[in-house]
């Protein structure tokens, strides 16, 4: 009994501060389809269809209840070795990017290149030309990435968005681990962010910004799967390349992310912060996972 009181108390401690973050509730605006944190009972939801939780979004968009959705967990053990040797060609990303525009879309911050570069990943013979960068993160240090590795949830998670003639889709997924160490790479995108705190925010990006920085030390190796975008309407039709090497972000530089609000500022947005902006896992069902070696 006294350890289990115990327990109950070292818990207490440590689930304070998140506890009573989470009682700052936000209310979302009319016009919402979908949300991280609204309500996620169906029954109750049909009343304030706005305010859709993750487990609800299939209400509003069927294609979020189906067989083959992202993020999922990744067993590295029960990966399949790819015999084909599946590798990502860069192209460009090397190349500074000296037009982009950054947006607080009230669910990320998403960095657009508008300076008509094509930054390219070739895999097996198709070409994917880069779109759109954009980030999931947490409130706390152990969680915020989408894919969980073995077990492990990283601090951030970066979406490389592509797409191809068929408009297929290709994401390479970049972790990032926080480190007391600013990230040189990503000081351009950080500088701005102060800049878009309220959704629908935009400001045009001035640094260099350069993808290739943003990468790991080695981005060759990666896992590969066939799942979804990880936000509504959730179609199924991306191919996902999540890199095995792992990046840092400075913990000023998450603190930053963290003070992004997920709404407009003409309303009661205190409660808004825009953290934990990543779906809940989804079932492997009866895909595989590969993996380069
Ligand atoms: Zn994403």
């Amino acid at each position: 009994m006294l350890v289990k009181t115990l327990v109950f108390f070292i818990n207490a401690l440590f689930l304070l501060p998140s506890t009573e973050a989470a009682t700052v509730t936000c209310k979302a605006a009319e016009d919402e389809k979908w949300s991280y944190h609204g309500e996620t009972n169906v029954f109750s939801a049909h009343n304030s269809p706005h305010l859709l939780g993750p487990s609800a979004w299939g209400e509003s968009f069927p294609t979020c209840y189906g067989k083959e959705q992202s993020p999922i967990s990744i067993d590295t053990s029960n990966a399949v070795v790819d015999t084909s040797s599946k590798q990502l060609h860069m192209k460009n990303y090397d190349v500074p990017i000296t037009k982009a525009m950054i947006i607080n879309n009230g669910h990320s911050a998403q960095v657009t290149q508008i300076d008509g570069v094509a930054r390219t990943i070739e895999v097996q013979g198709s070409v994917f030309t880069f779109q759109q960068l954009h980030f999931h993160w947490g409130a706390r240090y152990d969680s915020g990435s989408e894919h969980v590795i073995d077990d492990k949830r990283y601090a951030l998670e970066a979406h490389f968005v592509h797409t191809n003639k068929d408009n297929t889709i290709a994401v390479v997924a970049v972790f990032f681990q926080a480190s007391s160490q600013n990230n040189k790479g990503f000081q351009g995108i950080g500088d701005a962010l102060p800049k878009i705190p309220f959704k629908g925010d935009t400001f045009d990006l001035q640094s260099g910004l350069t993808l290739r920085e943003l990468l790991p030390d080695n981005p060759s190796g990666f896992y590969h799967y066939k799942g979804s975008l990880t936000t509504p309407p959730c179609k199924e039709n991306v191919q996902w390349f999540i890199l095995k090497g792992v990046n840092s972000i400075g913990e000023q530089q998450l603190t930053e992310l963290r003070n992004l609000y997920s709404t407009t500022k003409d309303k009661e947005y205190a409660g808004c912060k825009l953290v934990d902006n990543f779906r809940p896992l989804q079932p492997l069902n009866s895909r595989s996972v590969f993996k380069t070696d």
